[in-house]
């Protein structure tokens, strides 16, 4: 066990990325800290280092891209997400998330960045951005990648990222014209708790009335947040009146692999998912919620 964490306010992401490489993998980023304060506290996590990206400009910032999509900096909190006339007017989905999360203080601390690479369960986030085909852009010290959100999350507690590299960005790519949203979440509490389950859904409808676009997002029904592929692909070709749904429920149970805990049951948090999947189709395909 570490004697001493030592800290380091970086100021760039080459020197924070330079600091997480000389600790061959005893260092730790912190962002908001929501979650790397709460695993010290309670002895979870004793890092040789912490290193404080807060102070990296770079890093915070919500950008309208020439594709109709946009970037958002990991640094960007829930509530700045929320404020965005930007976001708000490119993928208002986003702020409908952002909106939900826990409370007014925690939005104002928690970042995008740090939820999306939080160890074990995403959070709500990560859900409208599977569903929006997000991609994100890694960098460490061989240089920048960017890959898909979705092959970002590996399995439980594995991400697609190594000890030394910084997640910097989120692309969001123009959804498809005509597209609706919708998001719906359950928690024990509205706010302040963690999401037990939580669905994103982009959806369209072609000119004969059935769906011709569907991609969506969960959490809370696998070790990480996941597509449900095969769901989304009994969904599309299907006009609204014609969906079969237990023909959906039985392709979304081989799409996740929910796990019982100590309050809720595997089979609860599944026929949950599936609930709230339907409610989330039916919003969409009926024209969103916003
Ligand atoms: C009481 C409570 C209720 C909550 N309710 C909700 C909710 O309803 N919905 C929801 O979605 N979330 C909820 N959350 C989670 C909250 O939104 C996240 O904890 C927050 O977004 C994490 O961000 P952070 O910046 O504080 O992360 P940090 O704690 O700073 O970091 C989290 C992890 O990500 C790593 N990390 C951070 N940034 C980067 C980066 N740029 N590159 C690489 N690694 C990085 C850190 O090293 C750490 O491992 C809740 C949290 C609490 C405490």
């Amino acid at each position: 066990m570490t004697e001493a964490t030592s800290y380091l306010r970086a100021t760039s992401v080459d020197e924070a990325i330079a600091a997480l490489a000389s600790q061959a993998g005893d260092a730790v980023i912190v962002a908001g800290g929501l979650v790397v304060g709460s695993l010290i506290n309670q002895r979870l996590a004793s890092p040789a280092l912490l290193v404080d990206i807060t102070r990296i400009p770079s890093l915070k910032k919500i950008e309208a891209g020439t594709d109709g999509g946009l970037t958002i900096g990991a640094l960007t909190t829930h509530d700045d997400v929320l404020r965005s006339d930007i976001v708000k007017r490119t993928v208002p989905l986003l702020c409908e998330i952002a909106e939900d999360i826990a409370c007014g203080r925690l939005r104002n601390r928690g970042t995008l960045g740090g939820s999306l690479c939080m160890m074990g369960q995403q959070g709500d986030p990560a859900t409208g951005l599977l569903a929006l085909n997000a991609t994100i852009r890694i960098k460490g010290p061989e240089g920048s990648r960017t890959i898909p959100l979705e092959a970002f999350f590996k399995d439980a507690f594995e991400l697609d990222l190594g000890e030394s590299e910084i997640l910097e960005e989120v692309h969001v790519p123009a959804a498809p014209k005509g597209a609706h949203w919708a998001f719906l979440k359950q928690g024990p509490r509205n706010a302040m708790d963690f999401t037990l389950v939580a669905v994103s859904v982009v959806a369209r409808l072609g000119g004969d009335g059935r769906i011709d676009h569907i991609r969506c997002g969960m959490n809370g029904v696998s070790p990480t947040a996941v597509r449900p592929r095969n769901a989304e692909a009994a969904l599309l070709g299907k006009s609204p009146g014609a969906i079969d749904w237990n023909a959906v429920g039985t392709a979304f149970d081989s799409d996740i692999k929910p796990e019982s805990d100590l309050v809720y049951s595997a089979s609860y948090k599944a026929r949950l998912a599936k609930v709230l999947l339907r409610r989330a189709v039916e919003r969409a395909l009926a024209g969103g919620t916003k």
